[in-house]
C-alpha cells in the first residue's frame, strides 16, 4: 500500500462532530448489515451525499451469520426459479472480483451412496453451469469412488457410489460488511456505527429525515434526507410502523423471521479443500459442512420464530439435526463436546405486502417497498445479491420521484477497499485467518505496533489496533467477532483472548473495556442447549 493511499481513520469523536453538523443529506441509511452498506456505497458512489446509522456494530444482526456461501443458490434453481439462480451467478462473480482477499471459489462435493444419486443431481448441477455460462468458476464433474475419497476424505467409505463435485464460492461476511462501510466512506459518506434511529421526521406529510441517538454517550441528533432507507433487516417492521403511525396508517407486519443455527467443528473432521452438501437430509432438507478460516462450519436450519432477538438462542432439536445429519456422512461423528461456536441468525423472509397504497411487493426474493411518505424498506435476498438489491433500490427511488435523476451505478466494477491486484496469490479462505484477509492492506498492518505479537490463535496485537483505528472497533466484541472470528470460531478460545484485546483497546480507544458481557457472550456461543 503507497503512502498517499493510507486508509482513513475511523475516530469515534470525529464521526460523531460530522453527525453534528446541520446540512440535508441525499439519502439517509437505517441499517448497517450487507443491504444497508450495500445501498450506501451504491448511492456515495453516484455522487449522493450519504450518511448510514447502525444502532449495534456493523454487521452485528444477520449479515456476521450466514453460511458464508458467495452462491447462485442451487435450490431456487430445483425450484425452477432461473432467473433468481442467474442473477446471483452473475453477482457471485461480481463479488469474487472486487474482492479477491474475502471472496473465493470452493469447490464442493455431494457424495452418493446411491447408484441414482449422482445423476439425478449431477444434471441439475450441469444447468447451474449453464445457466453461470461465462461466470462458471470449473465444470461440475462426476466422480468414482476414489475421487470422492480423494476430495472427502474423511466421510464414510461404506457403500459409498461415487460424488458430484462442483463450485461456488466462500467469503468472510462480517470483514466483508467492514469494507463495504470503509468503501463507501472513502467516497464520503458518513457511517456511524452505535447510533439507533429512534425516531422518522415527517413533514407535511412526507418524510424529511430522521431522529436518532449516539448509543455511547446518549446525545440525540435530527438528520434531514430527502430520501430515507430502512434496511434494518429482520427489524424493518418497527420503522415502518413508526412512519405508518405518522401518516395515520396501520402497517402489516412484511417480515417473518426463520433462525439458522451454524455449529463449528475442527478441520479433523472434514478434511481435505472441499465442502460437503447433503443435498437431502432425512427431512428434506439441505446441509453443508463447509471448510472456513482453519474450522468447519457445519448447518445449517430454517426455524420460524416470533420474536427478534438481538441473540436468538438454538434450540436442541436444531443442534441435534445437525449432529445426526453430520454423523450419517462423516468417519468421526461429531459429539457435543467437539462443537467449538455455536451461532444463529435470522433470515429476514419477505411477506407479500400489497398495504401501504403504492407499496408493494417487487420480487421473489427481496423486497423493495416505497410507503406514502417516502420510506423505501427494502428486505430479504441474501448476501450474495446485496450489489443488485442496491441497484434495485436506487433503482426504485429514482422512479418513485424521491431523489432527481441519478447517474447510473458503478458497483459492479469497483473494487473494495483491500482487494489485491488481479492474480496475486491469495491464501484460501479455508485455511486459519492471518494477514491474507487484509489484501493489499498487509503492508500497512505489518508496519503497526505488535505486528508479530500474537494475543490469540491467529490474531495479533496490531491486527487489534488496526480494528480500533480503521475498522469502526469500539467493544471487545466488535474485535473478537467481526474484525477477527474467533468469537465464531472458538468461543473458549476467544474468552481467553478478551483480557488482552481489552488493554490494547484500552490504549488505543481511551476508554475502559470490561471484559464481563462479552465473556457472558462467549459462554452462550460455547454452550449448547441441553
Ligand atoms: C442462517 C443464515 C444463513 C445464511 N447464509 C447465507 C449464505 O451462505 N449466503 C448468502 O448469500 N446469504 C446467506 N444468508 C442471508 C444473509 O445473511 C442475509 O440476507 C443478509 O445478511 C441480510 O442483511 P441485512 O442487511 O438485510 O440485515 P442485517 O444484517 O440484520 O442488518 C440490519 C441492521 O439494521 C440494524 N438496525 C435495526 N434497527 C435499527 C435502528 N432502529 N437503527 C439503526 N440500525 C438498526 C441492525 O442492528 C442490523 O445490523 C443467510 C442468513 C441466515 C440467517
Amino acid at each position: 500500500m503507497s503512502e498517499t493511499a493510507l486508509p482513513q481513520t475511523t475516530d469515534r469523536a470525529r464521526l460523531i462532530e460530522r453527525l453534528a453538523e446541520p446540512r440535508t443529506y441525499d439519502l439517509a441509511v437505517i441499517g448497517g448489515g450487507a443491504t444497508g452498506l450495500g445501498v450506501a456505497l451504491d448511492a456515495a458512489l453516484r455522487g449522493l451525499s450519504v450518511v448510514l446509522v447502525e444502532s449495534h456494530d456493523f454487521a452485528q444482526g444477520t449479515s456476521s451469520r450466514a453460511t458464508k456461501l458467495v452462491h447462485g443458490g442451487v435450490r431456487y434453481l430445483a425450484q425452477g426459479n432461473v432467473s433468481l439462480v442467474r442473477e446471483a451467478l452473475h453477482e457471485r462473480t461480481t463479488l469474487l472480483h472486487n474482492a479477491p482477499h474475502l471472496a473465493q471459489p470452493l469447490p464442493f462435493v455431494m457424495p452418493s451412496y446411491h447408484w441414482w444419486e449422482s445423476p439425478f443431481y449431477g444434471i441439475g448441477l450441469m444447468m447451474y453451469d449453464a445457466l453461470a455460462g461465462k461466470a462458471g468458476l470449473g465444470a461440475t464433474e462426476f466422480l468414482g469412488k476414489a475421487r470422492t475419497r480423494e476430495c472427502l476424505p474423511t466421510i464414510i467409505q461404506e457403500h459409498l457410489w461415487g460424488g458430484v463435485k462442483y463450485w461456488d464460492g466462500q467469503f468472510d461476511d462480517a470483514r466483508l460488511a467492514l469494507v463495504l462501510a470503509r468503501t463507501a466512506a472513502a467516497q464520503g459518506a458518513l457511517l456511524v456505527n452505535y447510533c439507533k434511529a429512534t425516531g422518522l421526521v415527517h413533514e407535511a406529510g412526507r418524510l424529511a429525515g430522521l431522529r436518532c441517538e449516539d448509543q455511547e454517550s446518549g446525545r440525540s441528533f435530527e438528520l434531514r434526507a430527502r430520501c430515507v432507507v430502512n434496511a434494518a433487516g429482520v427489524w424493518v417492521d418497527a420503522l415502518r410502523e413508526l412512519d405508518g403511525q405518522a401518516s395515520g396508517r396501520a402497517t402489516k407486519p412484511m417480515v417473518a423471521p426463520s433462525q439458522g443455527v451454524h455449529l463449528v467443528v475442527d478441520r479433523d473432521f472434514l478434511q481435505g479443500d472441499h465442502a460437503l452438501l447433503v443435498p437431502k437430509t432425512a427431512d428434506g432438507r439441505v446441509l453443508f459442512a463447509v471448510p472456513w478460516l482453519g474450522k468447519v462450519i457445519l448447518g445449517t436450519t430454517d426455524t420460524p420464530r416470533e420474536d427478534l432477538a438481538r441473540e436468538p438462542e438454538p434450540f436442541a432439536d436444531e443442534v441435534a439435526f445437525i449432529l445426526d445429519e453430520s454423523a450419517r456422512y462423516l468417519q468421526r461423528a461429531p459429539r457435543r463436546e467437539d462443537v467449538r461456536s455455536v451461532w444463529v441468525g435470522l433470515r429476514p423472509l419477505v411477506k407479500p405486502v400489497e398495504d401501504d397504497g403504492n407499496t408493494k411487493g417487487i420480487s421473489r426474493e427481496h423486497t423493495v417497498a416505497v410507503s406514502k411518505s417516502g420510506l423505501v424498506t427494502v428486505t430479504g435476498g441474501k448476501w450474495t445479491t446485496y450489489r443488485a438489491m442496491a441497484e434495485d433500490v436506487l433503482g426504485k427511488i429514482q422512479q418513485a420521484g424521491l431523489l432527481p435523476k441519478l447517474a447510473a451505478s458503478s458497483t459492479d466494477h469497483h473494487r473494495l477497499i483491500g482487494a489485491p491486484v488481479p492474480g496475486s496469490a491469495t491464501v484460501r479462505l479455508s485455511d486459519a485467518p492471518g494477514a491474507h484477509l487484509y489484501g493489499d492492506e498487509a503492508a500497512l498492518l505489518a508496519g503497526l505496533p505488535g505486528a508479530d505479537v500474537l494475543v490469540a490463535p491467529n490474531l495479533t496485537e496490531a491486527m487489534v489496533r488496526f480494528a480500533a483505528r480503521y475498522e469502526y472497533a469500539r467493544s471487545i466484541e466488535d474485535v473478537l467477532a467481526r474484525r477477527n472470528r474467533l468469537l465464531f470460531l472458538d468461543a473458549r478460545a476467544a474468552a481467553a483472548a478478551a483480557p488482552a484485546v481489552a488493554r490494547i483497546l484500552e490504549q488505543e480507544l481511551g476508554m475502559p473495556q470490561p471484559t464481563a458481557p462479552f465473556l457472558a457472550l462467549a459462554e452462550r456461543y460455547g454452550t449448547l442447549p441441553a
